[in-house]
């Protein structure tokens, strides 16, 4: 034990799948000094964040705030608020993120159908369209980001397919947001959920979410009071907006102070610019890895920038060389998760990780130990 002597970790290079490495200015924001949660700067400092997650988000939904909890309970959040029991809902799996959503619809009590596409295949719109055909569902969720095999699922045309059945279209965005364009308001998205640790590139623990008119309406329209306390919207959002802030849990005050300096990082870079900087540290990524033997999971156009997923070249221990990567180099990737776990590696170049130092890095850490 060396608790005895105060807290010290080493200098990693984050480039898994989150978190990612967090500017100066974020921890620094962080150490600002408390101040409760309803005092009336707290208040401000809430207004300010919500405007810049609208921003981001490209919404103009009122209903766009932070819920104090990771990507998994903004996950949560969505699915439990919209779906009653006994209602339909059909859910999108082609990795581990789409299976959580199944998972959590069904412990809400929805009758779930599951589409499905091999790992590292985006989903066919047109699976989605014949299946659609017999059902009445409330809602249709799909990941944008899947985090697990690399893929990068178009929305725009199941948007459309969706909502000409009559659902509400919930996206699941932790890993795209502010890394790849995501427009909620011209995309027709009804509910979308992301989080702070990837790239946008502030502290784990919250989770921005946004909910269309059509999504207020199916939740005013509500019959049965939500199963969670903490994330029912209804009480969530009294502390969020109007002009009395009804005390509902104590906001995570520091994480919310570093949250407000990375949406700040964000919005003087440009999202654009943002969008640009990831595909060209991917890109420079793809260039330098190929000729070491490694091969993408995910073909091209359907591939992730922030998160590189690919197989190992022969001969190469997945386990070892990644232990080596960290003790040796102080640099973390992300290891294969559920099927591809000891196949694939997932090497993240997530907001401040997305850089060519770290490329660099990585590329010249990885020569070495496979020479
Ligand atoms: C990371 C991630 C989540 C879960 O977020 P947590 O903050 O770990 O709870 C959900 N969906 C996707 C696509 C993710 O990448």
């Amino acid at each position: 034990m060396s608790y005895d002597s105060q807290l010290r970790t080493s200098r990693r290079i984050l480039m898994g799948p989150g978190p990612s490495d967090v500017h100066p200015r974020v921890l620094q924001a962080m150490a600002t000094p408390l101040i409760g949660h309803l005092d009336p700067e707290f208040v401000t400092i809430m207004d300010e964040i919500k405007e810049m997650a609208q921003l981001t988000f490209q919404t103009r939904n009122n209903l766009t705030f932070v819920v104090s909890a990771p990507g998994s309970a903004g996950m949560e959040t969505c699915l439990i608020n919209l779906l009653e029991p006994g209602d339909e809902a059909v859910i999108c799996i082609n990795g581990v993120f789409g299976g959580r959503m199944a998972d959590i619809a069904e412990r809400a009590g929805a009758k779930v159908t599951k589409i499905e596409a091999e790992w590292g295949q985006p989903i066919d719109p047109q699976q989605i369209k014949d299946t659609l055909k017999g059902l009445k569902p409330k809602l249709v969720a799909i990941v944008h980001a899947e985090t697990s095999t690399g893929v990068l699922q178009p929305l725009k045309e199941i948007s459309k397919i969706v909502h000409d059945a009559g659902a509400l279209f919930v996206v699941d965005a932790v890993t795209s947001y502010c890394g790849t364009d995501l427009k909620i308001d011209e995309w027709g998205i009804d509910a979308v959920y992301s989080g702070t640790q990837k790239c946008l590139s502030a502290a784990p623990g919250l989770s921005p979410v946004s909910f269309s008119e059509d999504a207020v309406k199916a939740l005013d329209a509500r019959k049965t009071k939500v199963q969670s306390w903490f994330l029912d919207l209804n009480m969530v959002k009294n502390y969020w907006q109007g002009a009395k802030r009804a005390y509902h849990h104590t906001a995570p005050v520091s994480a919310m102070f570093g949250l407000r300096e990375a949406y700040r990082l964000v919005l003087e870079e440009g999202l654009e610019n943002r969008f640009k900087r990831h595909q060209q540290n991917h890109l420079l990524l793809k260039k330098e890895l190929e000729p070491l033997g490694f091969e993408f999971v995910v073909k091209e156009g359907y591939r992730l920038p922030m998160l590189n997923a690919v197989k190992l070249p022969e001969g190469i221990d997945d386990a070892a060389v990644r232990w080596q990567l960290l003790n040796e180099f102080n640099i973390e990737v992300g290891g294969g998760l559920g099927k591809f776990a000891g196949k694939i590696w997932r090497i993240g170049l997530m907001g401040e990780s997305s850089n060519p130092n770290f490329v660099n890095t990585l590329v010249g850490a990885l020569k070495t130990i496979i020479k």
